[in-house]
């Protein structure tokens, strides 16, 4: 048996120790509530939490929390020791079902949207059971929904779990229609593919806007990009093969199941993919995966970079959420499948997914909506910011050949008259398309659009409810149709009708296809700051509220919040360049300035006849765009000032939009062209070329 095999999932309390540790009744009685999704027992969760302490101290846990994931999309975490003293001096580990399931972290710094009163601190994190608990520096991790006092959700777990319940519920109801009685759960599936840059941790500290921002914001291109396209799928230098070793290795001690690991495009960028699992767990396991990431990256000197672009230039890092549904029976309903039936049941969650996709694209847009996504989505690197769904040409054939009431093209797809009367055809596997946001590749769809950064907890939630909603129209009527083969096939005919617009198979990075995207009525939000308000439109507060995925009050909250984060993302980013500007660039340039000054002067006083003409027109051009910087931090500050003074947060948003962001643009732009006729050595901040392709 090799190392890792033995070693995978040992410091998670999965299901295997709960079986190894558990008495057989609590063992059952505990799956049983999971199943059903029921609290789980006073006493069993006793037992549970003592099984628990026992083996997190034999790992050397001298401490448990409960973590949880707040509306920041960061995760959060109190640590308490498992000490109960004695009276007579000495002290046990004691840890009870009670401690287990609810706890009541003095929560009134994390942004609720309002939903809180201040002095109305409290709020509760509650036990996850279907996420494995797991020991990480010597503290046991119990994974933990939170919300307030009141009941309102205060994370990105409970909405997440929430909509993977709704979306069961309706597609076990569509289930039943084709015979599949014996199906009680459908389980949302997702794999995140997560792209990152490694870098030199040298030179990450002497960048005050890495440390501060995540991102570059000044730096010329280095003479070399990812044109020669040497990087991509290239051999793995020692030093990072040793950082992925090390990461997979803690990984699948915690039993992530890290699978794939490539370099990417851009120089010093990565991916790390694992294999897919429930909605809930991948969730957790992303966040997880990106704190090693950045921890292990530190013990290898290097810092990796999470942020969704980096740098101007090259590649920004995304993250691919691939999403399917799979039954508790173990059926992938996104796999066509080879006979008549399974095909007809999987046209129908195709046609869900489309419809769902076409309605709600403003919903998809904005669940992935950040200030650091703005610089990828439609930067010809990332899909565009129009949503649009890829079938491939097979799959497009069928779906035609169904509106048309014709034979699909391809000879080895047979139109079977029988129980679903709808066409049978192979799996397409071969088909790729990268510039598609929403891709169908073979038995699930892949979302593209979402951010390196992102807690992709968000994006799922906006696919699970949207698709509970089709299926959910879809059963009503089908569940009343007196026929249902005729009744199926005009439900999908029209469905693929109304929305085929939203079927797109070409190039999503062409210009030509944002026009041909407005001429059919898509919708196309360009940056964040925009896409965000939508979130609270009428249709969009139904759907949550139907699906009981948010409440009115919780949708409200999460739009403010959203907001509010892209507002302060962009203030900081101000803050800091204005600050790097003033404080390293502007005296670097004045400093190389007199000592030009000085080598013109000392020449011209040798008086040997030396001409300095061009050392003398340097030194103007030198000076007069060290001034156009020194008006542009003031332009910046100006613009700053009033953003922040803005006090309707929308306005506010819009301001740091319009007038931060272009500000900001501009004094990039003069930075970066001073830093071309300055010499490296007075050049205060790593360059380019220094961060992404000297590090050994
Ligand atoms: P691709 O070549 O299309 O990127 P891969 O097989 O490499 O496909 O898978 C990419 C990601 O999709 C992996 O994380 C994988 O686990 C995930 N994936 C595969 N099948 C499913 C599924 N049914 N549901 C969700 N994710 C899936
Ligand atoms: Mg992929």
């Amino acid at each position: 048996m090799a190392l890792a095999e033995k070693t995978y999932g040992s410091k998670a309390f999965t299901e295997s120790v709960m079986k190894e540790r558990l008495p057989k009744s609590t063992f059952k009685a505990l799956k049983k509530a999971f199943e059903e999704n029921k609290p789980i027992p006073a006493e069993i969760a006793d037992i549970v939490a003592s099984a628990m302490k026992d083996w997190a101290t034999e790992q050397g846990a001298t401490h448990y929390t409960h973590w949880f994931q707040p509306m920041t999309g960061i995760t959060a975490e109190k640590h308490d020791s498992f000490i109960s003293p004695n009276p007579d001096g000495t002290a046990i580990f004691e840890f009870s079902g009670k401690e287990l399931i609810k706890g009541e972290p003095d929560a009134s710094s994390f942004p609720s949207g309002g939903l809180r009163a201040t002095f109305e601190a409290r709020g509760y994190t509650v036990w996850d059971p279907t996420s494995y608990a797991f020991v990480k520096d010597d503290t046991l991790y119990i994974p933990t929904a939170f919300y307030s006092y009141s009941g309102e959700a205060l994370d990105k777990k409970t909405p997440l779990l929430r909509s993977m319940d709704a979306v069961s519920k309706q597609a076990v109801r569509v289930l039943k229609l084709f015979g599949k009685d014996d199906v009680n759960k459908v389980v949302a599936t997702v794999g995140a593919e997560q792209e990152y840059f490694l870098i030199d941790r040298e030179h990450y500290a002497k960048r005050k806007d890495l440390v501060l921002t995540g991102r570059t914001l000044f730096g010329q291109s280095a003479p070399k990009g990812q044109e020669l396209e040497d990087h991509y799928f290239g051999t793995l230098k020692q030093r990072v093969s040793d950082f992925m070793k090390d990461l997979d290795n803690s990984l699948w001690e915690l039993g992530i199941p890290s699978k794939t690991k490539h370099n990417e495009v851009a120089p010093s960028q990565h991916e790390c993919a694992p294999v897919f699992e429930s909605a809930n767990l991948a969730a957790d396991h992303n966040q997880l995966t990106m704190e090693l990431m950045k921890k292990i990256a530190k013990k290898h000197g290097y810092a990796c970079l999470l942020h969704e672009k980096p740098f101007a230039g090259v590649n920004g890092s995304g993250k691919h959420d691939n999403w399917s549904l799979s039954t508790d029976k173990g059926q992938n309903l996104l796999d066509p499948g080879k006979n008549p039936i399974d095909n007809a049941q999987f046209l129908t969650f195709l046609a869900a997914i489309v419809a769902a996709v076409d309605d709600y694209a403003v919903l998809l847009r904005l669940s992935v909506a950040t200030a650091g996504n703005d610089h990828r989505l439609g930067a010809n690197e990332a899909p565009p910011a129009v949503v649009s769904i890829f079938l491939g040409e097979e799959l497009l054939d069928v779906v035609e050949a169904l509106i048309e009431d014709r034979d699909p093209l391809d000879k080895n797809s047979v139109f079977k008259v029988g129980v679903s009367s709808l066409p049978s055809f192979p799996k397409d596997t071969t088909d790729r398309n990268r510039t598609s946001p929403f891709a169908f590749t073979g038995n699930k769809f892949e979302f593209r659009m979402l951010g390196s950064n992102l807690n992709i907890a968000g994006p799922n939630i906006i696919l699970n409810t949207i698709v509970a909603e089709k299926l959910d129209i879809f059963a009503e009527r089908l569940e009343k149709a007196e026929a249902f083969d005729e009744e199926l096939k005009a439900l999908l005919k029209e469905t693929f009708n109304t929305h085929k617009r939203i079927i797109f198979n070409g190039n999503g990075y062409d210009d030509n296809w944002l026009e041909e995207a407005a001429k059919r009525g898509l919708p196309n939000i360009p940056n964040a700051a925009e896409a965000i308000p939508h979130f609270k439109d009428a249709e969009n507060i139904r759907i949550f509220t139907k699906h009981g995925v948010f409440s009115d009050i919780e949708v409200h909250s999460r739009t403010d919040i959203l907001i509010e984060n892209y507002v302060r993302t962009v203030n900081i980013e101000a803050l800091t360049a204005i600050d790097i500007a003033q404080k390293e660039i502007l005296p670097a340039c004045r400093k190389y300035q007199l000592e030009l000054a000085k080598l013109i002067k000392l020449k011209r006083g040798l008086d040997i006849g030396i001409d300095t003409t061009i050392e003398a027109d340097f030194l103007r051009t030198h000076s007069e765009e060290t001034d156009k910087l020194a008006k542009a931090i003031c332009a910046l500050t100006g613009v700053q000032v009033e953003a922040v003074s803005v006090t309707e947060i929308e306005e506010q948003a819009k301001s740091y939009q319009t007038k931060v962001i272009p500000a900001l643009n501009l004094l990039r732009e003069i930075a970066d062209g001073l830093e071309c006729y300055t010499p490296a050595e007075y050049w205060p901040i790593p360059t380019y070329t220094d961060i992404l392709f000297s590090a050994k």
